[in-house]
């Protein structure tokens, strides 16, 4: 045996990768302190879970699982391409929406390359980057938001993808219409655009653009989805992008054939015909945020103005002991500090009780630590 190191052998930007931090897992937090009712408010997750429909589904499907699933996911693009108007072509279903972000990467980004984003933004865009060893262009934001300015101003000859969330997570800030059309209209057409919706459905703002309505203007979008949010099957793992169709080609090209399990793709394509589910999950959330906000102002605590199912609020006791306080009483909420905002934490919407006992919780935690 040799102490050869294989931390050397690694790519270097894999060597530089930091892993992602997950949202604290129930269970970890119930063997930790012994605790038996906990909430986790940290993921973004739908507390409502998933559907009936899906439910149901995933039984049915269950009896087929000797088999490997369609690796073309035919029925799921076909569900899709009703509900969303687009061509089955210009569908590629991922393993979460996720694997779609790494999947353009992948496909178009090379280790000279520059792959862009704004501070503040979500999390993976710089994994997915590193990964692939190409340089990150990190431009500064706005009023917490994206700064499309910014960002043009940022473009060089080796910018080859730009990110942008709408909304963002974890700041919930989002671009109008007239805003994201500016912008694409500036951007070179050899640049791609990834334009991550994986909030859509719940934003109920006038001037908030469809994505999908953008692509018939713009051959260098993608546009990505997602079943983990306002459908309640994160567990699943099951989301998708589009765009034209020689884009999905080429994505299709790289994606693994089995990147979505059968469970997935049936309990997604029941979930598009749960229109109820979608609804109580929307408005759930449209009370919650109002709750969460109205709460916090009473303390004469900031939020940042949120159209996502989560919500940042800026502590007046250090984040991190405000977290670790509200993980004793059995609160999971997610410090952001790695989003360069150590002053807040996000904590995701949730039902009327759920909300109710977060706050009494971050209460008692705040004043216990006067
Ligand atoms: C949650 C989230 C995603 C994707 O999640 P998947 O579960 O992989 O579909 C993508 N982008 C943003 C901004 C998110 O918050």
């Amino acid at each position: 045996m040799t102490n050869l190191d294989y931390t050397q052998l690694a790519l270097s930007g894999v060597r530089q990768l930091q892993p992602y931090q997950a949202g604290k897992p129930i269970e970890e937090l119930e063997r930790e302190f012994g605790l038996s009712r906990t909430i986790k408010l940290a993921s973004n997750e739908n507390p409502l879970g998933p559907g009936k429909a899906s439910l149901a589904a995933i039984v049915e499907a269950s009896r087929s699982l000797g088999r490997y699933p369609d690796g073309n996911g035919f029925e799921l693009k076909n569900s899709l391409s009703k509900h969303l108007g687009v061509a089955a072509e210009s569908i590629t279903i991922g393993n979460g929406s996720n694997e779609i972000l790494e999947l353009v990467a992948r496909t178009f980004v090379a280790p000279e390359h520059e792959v862009m984003f704004s501070q503040h933004a979500f999390a993976v865009y710089p994994l997915v980057t590193q990964a692939i060893g190409a340089s990150a262009v990190i431009t500064p934001a706005r009023d917490w938001g994206h700064d499309l300015e910014a960002m043009l101003a940022a473009i060089s000859d080796k910018t080859r993808l730009i990110f942008i969330a709408n909304p963002n997570n974890p700041t919930g800030t989002w671009l109008s219409e007239t805003e994201l059309r500016t912008f694409l209209d500036a951007v070179p057409e050899n640049i791609l655009v990834v334009l991550d919706e994986a909030y859509f459905e719940y934003v109920e703002e006038e001037e908030y653009p469809d994505g999908i309505r953008l692509l018939a203007d713009y051959r260098n979008l993608i546009v990505t989805r997602t079943f983990s949010k306002i459908h309640g099957l994160a567990g699943l793992r099951v989301g998708y992008g589009i765009a034209s169709p020689v884009i999905s080609d080429l994505l299709n090209r790289v994606r693994q054939p089995f990147n979505v399990n059968t469970l997935a793709q049936a309990a997604a394509i029941a979930a598009l015909t749960d229109t109820d589910h979608v609804r109580a999950s929307v408005q759930m959330n449209r009370l919650g945020l109002q709750q969460l906000a109205l709460a916090f102002a009473d303390l004469q605590l900031e939020t940042i103005p949120s159209v996502g199912n989560f919500i940042c609020v800026k502590c007046d006791r250090p984040a991190l002991d405000m977290y670790q306080g509200l993980l004793r009483t059995g609160v999971i909420v997610r410090p952001v500090a790695n989003y360069e905002m150590p002053e807040y934490l996000r904590i995701t919407v949730s039902s009327e009780e759920e909300n109710l006992l977060c706050l009494d919780a971050f209460k008692n935690v705040r004043e216990e630590l006067v």
